[in-house]
């Protein structure tokens, strides 16, 4: 009868449904476990609010009874990668 609700189930990147449902931490949108693993890796940023995210909510049995990945984001990097960038400019 209610088809949204089958909607909710589509993951947002692989637009399939969705396996190993899981959650980024900070808006709870719902992809695939593998499909946001991936996509952490390339972004941590939920391709749904576009929010960044620090780690991702899986295997999810109750309120408490979850399981977390950190993501190792890579904004230390570009952090230090803009820096260099800096320096870069500043030797002109
Ligand atoms: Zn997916
Ligand atoms: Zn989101």
């Amino acid at each position: 009868m209610d088809s949204t609700l089958e909607d909710d189930n589509i993951c947002a990147i692989c637009h399939d449904n969705i396996e190993k449902k899981s959650f980024a931490n900070k808006c709870l949108h719902e992809f695939c476990f593998e499909c946001l693993l991936k996509w952490s890796k390339v972004q941590a940023k939920c391709p749904m609010c576009n929010g960044p995210f620090t780690a991702i909510i899986h295997n999810v049995i109750s309120d408490q009874g979850y399981e977390e990945h950190i993501i190792e984001t890579t904004s230390r990097l570009n952090f230090t990668m803009l820096a260099m960038w800096r320096m870069d400019s500043c030797y002109r």
